[in-house]
């Protein structure tokens, strides 16, 4: 079906009427995606670009196992929680059949925030306690409590810390505080977090919760260094506190070891919270706890969390992944995808690192090898000149250096090559253009103005010329308006 706008006037319309912070991919030159299926989307214009961000599309976009499941249930009942229903207690079991006998009680909510925030919740009711630690970088999501304990968002938002939330050095053992060459960096980064504890002690404040994922993934694909996860598990036990492990980015098999990564660290969290593949798109999460913890919230009401419809999907998914053997082949495609960069590596001076598991891939985008600065211009830069290829991918990370790769799992090793190779092509022309202008690469990330434009400009039209303006753009009251789309 034709689309009713054009790209201008869609773009105009996101400006006049929803909120600025509200940020598109591609800002510069943002795209119009109107349908998209497998690992592919389409553009307004019929361009086909692979998709390498779109976890939530877990099993692949528009699965039509899927799509059914919801229609079919969309047109028998939807109904608010409150009601008996089959498919939410058959959800809740399949789920928590594929977790240790101590994962045994769900409540099913509506995203990954909201879930964290129940998470939180439950901690407090159960230990009597107040304070959350979280670790250095991490995001956990946008409600008030959640942004609280999402040190990823302060800067940008302007917030601090506040008093009853501690926060761990960020085990990155690639920059952090101890590197790779650390005897034993996990411990180290362990010990950290036991400190953070007893200092927070000596102030009277006692942990109720540690809020951490199974492996940091915004923050820039970090995986931590062994024994980190279980040593600092067990000082918040000591310390009379709960785990909750966040799987928002790595449940259901995307990590290919393991259907879920803490499966990986030797730990059981006491709490799990999941979102983003659940629903396949749709809007799902869930936290899963014991009945002990489970029991203490005496009440709990979610009008929309566990509707008949989001079930039916959550199992359409949780089928999918079995039949189409996703686990495995995100293990098998993500080796290909790592293989190949590790290959491409040494041919580039501004990859630092490649790292991740299973369908979650980080490159660090460095100044240079050496000094391991951050490059997120260059970064930036690769970003788009793959989306000129017809490839979608994202600059992550605490520093937007981190080229992360997280695609739907129906990704094949042959997408992954012609990443690679685009990659391969694209990071050569930049670390050209770097060179032939004369620059030391470690100017890139140093200060924009003093490179070259034509070396760092990005694609200059958001796919129209501004002669197209014949787009009467205004909203009937005029105040909703921002400025006009040129
Ligand atoms: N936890 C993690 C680790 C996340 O990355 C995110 C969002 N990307 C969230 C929680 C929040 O999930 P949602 O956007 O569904 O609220």
């Amino acid at each position: 079906m034709p689309e009713k706008q054009t790209f201008k006037q869609t773009l105009q319309m996101k400006r006049n009427y929803m909120g600025r912070a509200c940020k598109l991919h591609f800002e510069s030159a943002p795209l119009k995606i109107v349908q998209a299926s497998r690992q592919y989307m389409y553009d307004d214009t019929g361009n086909e670009y692979l998709d390498c961000i779109g976890n939530i599309s877990h099993v692949g976009h528009c699965h039509p196992h899927v799509t059914r499941a919801g229609q079919d249930q969309l047109g028998t009942l939807v109904a608010s929680t409150g009601f008996l229903n089959e498919k939410s207690v058959e959800y809740a079991k399949r789920m928590i059949e594929t977790l240790p006998e101590k994962l045994c009680v769900c409540f099913m909510v509506n995203s990954g925030s909201e879930a964290n925030d129940l998470a939180v919740r439950l901690c407090r009711s159960y230990t009597g306690h107040h304070d959350v630690m979280v670790i250095d970088h991490a995001f956990h999501g946008n409600v008030s409590v959640i942004a609280d304990l999402s040190p990823f968002k302060w800067q940008k938002l302007g917030m601090e810390k506040k008093d009853w939330v501690h926060v761990v050095p960020f085990p990155d053992t690639y920059r952090g505080k101890y590197r790779e060459d650390s005897i034993n960096p996990g411990l180290l980064y362990a010990n950290e977090a036991r400190n953070i504890i007893q200092s927070a002690h000596e102030k009277k404040r006692k942990i109720a919760a540690f809020l951490c994922e199974p492996m940091m993934v915004t923050a820039g694909v970090v995986e931590y260094p062994p024994h980190f996860l279980s040593q600092t598990f067990r000082a918040v036990h000591e310390a009379g506190g709960l785990c909750i492990i966040d799987e928002v980015n790595t449940g259901l098999g995307r990590t290919g070891d393991h259907f879920w990564a803490f499966q990986s660290q030797d730990v059981v969290p006491d709490i799990l919270v999941v979102g983003k593949p659940l629903g396949n798109g749709f809007p799902m999460a869930m936290v899963i706890t014991s009945k002990e913890i489970a029991d203490n919230l005496s009440d709990y009401t979610n009008t929309f969390g566990g509707n008949p419809v989001a079930c039916s999907i959550g199992l359409a998914v949780l089928d999918v992944i079995q039949n189409e053997k996703l686990q495995s082949s995100a293990k098998s495609v993500g080796k290909c995808f790592k293989d190949g960069l590790k290959a491409i590596a040494p041919n580039h001076p501004m990859i630092g690192d490649v790292r991740g598991r299973g369908m979650i891939v980080g490159i660090e985008i460095v100044t240079d090898k050496e000094s391991r600065k951050p490059a997120p211009e260059a970064a930036d830069l690769l970003a788009y000149k793959l989306k000129e290829n017809k490839i979608i991918i994202a600059n992550e990370g605490q520093d937007k250096n981190v080229m992360l790769i997280t695609p739907p799992l129906c990704f094949t090793c042959d997408n992954a090559r012609h990443v690679v190779q685009a990659i391969d092509s694209a990071l050569a022309e930049i670390e050209k253009g770097a060179s032939e202008a004369g620059l030391n690469q470690s100017s890139f990330g140093e200060n924009r103005m003093d490179i070259p434009l034509n070396i760092l400009s990005m694609p200059s039209t958001s796919g129209y010329s501004s002669e197209e303006s014949d787009f009467d753009s205004e909203h009937p009251s005029k105040r909703a308006r921002y400025e006009e789309v040129d």
